[in-house]
């Protein structure tokens, strides 16, 4: 049996039977880990009322031969009690998680994605509601980074040649090839395309910074409501064209958002 110590974020949990629940961890050091925590719906357990949906702990798990392994420790680092309380946040932070979950691998590490989950929950808790959308903007564009599909924004993703960028013109973005076209191959095709959308350079330039700055980025920049509208149109197609997300949180989110 092998012991495991590490530092866990839960991203899901379910009950298990009468008294158990089966908790998601999001860990620094080995990637997804799913273990029970023993007893802790009866309040019999040291663990009740620790293993808290989105909390930062510190954990041991004992892993036997089955990929469930079994919570012997843990003892919370950051709760984020307000992701808990506040139904904006944790519309929000269901969501992340849940991609988190299912992009998230057993046995391979991603301190990257590790670092984004913890600082996004960060940014979530100190945003007022009408701005954590901008987190979850740079969260999806740093995912996409994260797993290849950096959107590229440079060079023509057809010929390679370098865009030039000009103030007031408007760009293409391929969604398929995953970054922007420039004009002789905009031109050279058939110019209607479901998967192709325009871009200002103002837009552009927020996902060059959100690239190079990560999260923290967001205290610098500001986004105007065109252009989140415009980027987040553009990144929720490139998302689910690439990534194959079945998300159960995305209809709560979207319901929170219409309400606000
Ligand atoms: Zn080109």
């Amino acid at each position: 049996m092998a012991v495991i110590n590490t530092e866990g974020i839960v991203i899901k949990q379910f009950d298990l039977g009468e008294a158990d629940k089966i908790i998601t961890f999001y860990t620094k050091d080995y990637g997804i880990i799913r273990a029970v925590a023993k007893g802790v719906r009866k309040g019999k357990n040291r663990l009740s009322g620790i293993v808290l949906p989105f909390s930062y702990n510190n954990i041991t798990v004992y892993q036997g031969r089955s990929s469930l392994g079994r919570i012997n420790h843990l003892n919370n680092i950051y709760t984020f009690t307000k992701l808990r309380e506040d139904l904006t946040k944790m519309a929000y932070a269901s969501f992340m998680a849940e991609i988190v979950d299912k992009v998230g691998l057993e046995s391979d590490p991603n301190q990257i994605l590790f670092s984004l989950l913890l600082a996004s929950f960060h940014k979530i808790l100190i945003k007022e509601s009408e701005e954590i959308k901008y987190v979850e903007l740079a969260f999806k564009i740093l995912i996409l980074s994260i797993l290849g599909y950096k959107p590229e924004i440079k060079q023509c993703v057809s010929c390679k040649n370098e865009i030039l960028k000009i103030s007031t013109k408007k760009y293409i973005f391929d969604i398929k090839y995953g970054g922007l076209l420039c004009n002789n191959c905009t031109r050279s095709e058939y110019t209607y395309n479901e998967n192709r959308d325009s871009i200002s350079e103002g837009s552009l330039q927020i996902i060059e910074t959100i690239l190079e700055y990560g999260i923290k980025s967001l205290d610098k920049i500001i986004i105007s409501k065109r252009q989140y509208e415009e980027l987040d149109r553009i990144i929720n197609k490139f998302l689910f064209y690439h990534l194959d997300l079945k998300l159960k949180s995305l209809d709560f989110l979207n319901m929170i958002k219409d309400l606000g």
